[in-house]
């Protein structure tokens, strides 16, 4: 604490992220004394265990699998601000003027919640995986009968072509009804 963290960005470098992520100047740097915080060895860098210490994704059923997400395309663990924030930045609130191909388009959300069910990354969620993810998100609270049956029961929903799992796009034709754009997205303070 005490020390200014605007003063370890880079003019440069916040412009680069508020060009790649949509964030305004003030929301990077409360964001980037976030990360900071967060940095315990002020090595620049954020591990899992870091983030775990942010109170929304310790309490979050899914949290774990949030917390993978950031280190998707970094084999070593390890983070660095502009990619903390390029995860983050699917969660920004949409609005009128981001283009169809801005990072927190309705599609990434719907990719980014499609990625937490598709456990091995195969491009469909079968019924194990569904299983999975509904027992973090209920933990002990039911059976595994019942489990088995919700299970049975949102696939065959979801499932419009009958191949027995469901797909990305039927996954998005079911989300659709439920506003993806907006549950997708963090309010971020100004
Ligand atoms: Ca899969």
């Amino acid at each position: 604490m005490g020390s200014n963290a605007s003063t370890l960005l880079r003019d440069e470098e916040i412009q680069e992220i508020e060009e790649q992520t949509g964030f305004s100047h003030k929301q990077i740097l409360r964001l980037y004394s976030r990360f900071t915080s967060l940095d315990k060895t002020s090595s620049g860098r954020l591990g899992r265990s870091d983030l775990l210490r942010i109170p929304e994704l310790a309490v979050n059923p899914l949290g774990d699998r949030i917390i993978q997400s950031f280190f998707a395309d970094s084999p070593d663990g390890n983070i660095d601000f502009k990619k903390f924030m390029k995860t983050l930045a699917i969660f920004r609130p949409i609005r009128k003027s981001d283009g169809p191909g801005a990072v927190n388009s309705v599609e990434n959300k719907l990719k980014f919640a499609f990625k937490m069910y598709d456990l091995d990354g195969d491009d469909k969620i079968s019924k194990d995986e569904l299983l999975v993810v509904l027992e973090m998100m209920v933990g002990n609270n039911i059976t595994d009968d019942q489990l088995g049956l919700i299970a049975d029961r949102t696939i065959k929903e979801s499932d419009q072509d009958n191949v027995g799992h469901i797909t990305f796009e039927n996954f998005s034709k079911a989300l659709e009804r439920n506003d993806p754009g907006q549950m997708m997205s963090i309010r971020f303070l100004n």
